[in-house]
C-alpha cells in the first residue's frame, strides 16, 4: 500500500473512533524544540514540575521511545461543552475536568486505533501516549499540521479552536506526512491581556508555568504563594481564561463523549457547598475524575486560598 493510502486509512479510522483531528509527522529528533525546552527549564518556568526536566533526550527524540520509529501520529479529542455552575460566584474547575479522567478515556480509544493499525499493517512496533510520558505533544501536533502554537502556548486549530486533548501514536511504519500550518494569532493579545497572573510573557509564545493557575492549583504541592491572592479568579482546578478569550474558540462545537458528561451535582455546587466539602463528598463527586489528582487536601487548599478569612 502506498504511504498516502496508509495515512488516509489511519485518518479515516481515527475519525471513526471519534477523534477530532489527526495529522502525521516524520519521527525525527526535535533540535529546535530541544533548544527551546532547555531555555524554558533554565528559566525555572517549570516551577516544581521537576518531571519536565527528566528524560530530556527521550522528550526530544521519538526513536528513544520506540526504537526504529518512523512516524508520529498526533490526534486531538474534543472536550468542549457549555455546562457551567449554576451559581456564578462558585469556585470553578477547568472545562476538561468535568467528566471522567481523559487519560483513561482517550487511552482506550487510542489503543483501539492502534490495534486496527496493526490489523492492517502487521505487528508494527508502536506506543501510545496520552499526557503520560516524555512527549512534546504540542510540538508534534504542530509538526503534524493540527494547528499552530498560539501566544497562549496552546495548540490552536483554525476550524476547531483549542478545547481538545492531544495524544500520539509513535510507530515504526512509514507514512505520508502533513505540513505545519501558519500562525494566525496576528496582532491579537487577548490571552496575554486577560491572564490574571501575567503568566504569559508580554509578547506571547512563552509561559511562565510557575505563575499559571493550572500549575498553582494542580501541580504545586506547597502553599500557593501569597502574591497570587485575589488573582485566582475563583479557579480551584486549572484555568480556562486564555482559551475563553481566544477568538479561535468561537466555533468550538460540543463533544459527544458520554464519559465526559459532568456529574450533575457538580453543576449545582454552591460556594458554601465547596467550602464545607468533606473527604467522602470529594471522593464521590470526583470518582474517576482527573480532579482526584490534587487529592482532597489539595483541592481544599485551593478553595481556602480563594477566601482565607
Ligand atoms: S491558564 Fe489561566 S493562568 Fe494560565 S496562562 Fe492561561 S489565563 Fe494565565
Ligand atoms: S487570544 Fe489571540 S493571541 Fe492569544 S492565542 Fe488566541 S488568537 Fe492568539
Amino acid at each position: 500500500m502506498h504511504f498516502s493510502d496508509r495515512s488516509f486509512l489511519i485518518k479515516s479510522k481515527a475519525k471513526e473512533h471519534g477523534f477530532l483531528l489527526c495529522g502525521i509527522a516524520k519521527a525525527e529528533k526535535m533540535d529546535e524544540e530541544a533548544h527551546r525546552l532547555e531555555h524554558w527549564l533554565n528559566q525555572h518556568y517549570h516551577g516544581e514540575m521537576s518531571y519536565m526536566a527528566n528524560h530530556f533526550d527521550k522528550r526530544t527524540d521519538p526513536t528513544l521511545l520506540v526504537p526504529g520509529a518512523k512516524s508520529v501520529i498526533s490526534l486531538a479529542y474534543n472536550y468542549f461543552h457549555e455546562e457551567k455552575p449554576l451559581d456564578v460566584n462558585t469556585p470553578k474547575i477547568s472545562m476538561y475536568a468535568y467528566g471522567k479522567d481523559y487519560h483513561k478515556v482517550v487511552r482506550k480509544k487510542l489503543e483501539k486505533l492502534l490495534s486496527e493499525i496493526k490489523q492492517h499493517f502487521g505487528d508494527v512496533a508502536a506506543r501510545v501516549f496520552v499526557d503520560s510520558a516524555p512527549v512534546l505533544e504540542r510540538d508534534w501536533a504542530k509538526r503534524s499540521g493540527l494547528g499552530w502554537v498560539g501566544k497562549n502556548t496552546l495548540l490552536i486549530n483554525p476550524k476547531k479552536g483549542s478545547y481538545f486533548f492531544l495524544c500520539e501514536i509513535i510507530l515504526d511504519l512509514e507514512l505520508q506526512y502533513d505540513a505545519p500550518i501558519s500562525d494566525y494569532c496576528g496582532t491579537c493579545t487577548r490571552c496575554i491581556d486577560a491572564c490574571p497572573t501575567d503568566a504569559i510573557s508580554p509578547n506571547g509564545y512563552l509561559l511562565d508555568g510557575s505563575k499559571c493557575i493550572s500549575y498553582l492549583t494542580i501541580e504545586l504541592k506547597n502553599e500557593i504563594p501569597v502574591e497570587f491572592q485575589n488573582k485566582m479568579d475563583n479557579w480551584i482546578f486549572g484555568c480556562d481564561i486564555c482559551q475563553q478569550v481566544c477568538p479561535w474558540n468561537r466555533f468550538s462545537a460540543e463533544h459527544d463523549e458520554p464519559e465526559f458528561l459532568p456529574n450533575p451535582e457538580l453543576i449545582t455546587m454552591t460556594k458554601e457547598a465547596w467550602q464545607d466539602m468533606t473527604e467522602p463528598v470529594f471522593d464521590k463527586l470526583f470518582e474517576g475524575s482527573a480532579v482526584k489528582r490534587t487529592k482532597f487536601a489539595g483541592l481544599k487548599r485551593n478553595i481556602i486560598f480563594l477566601d482565607p478569612n
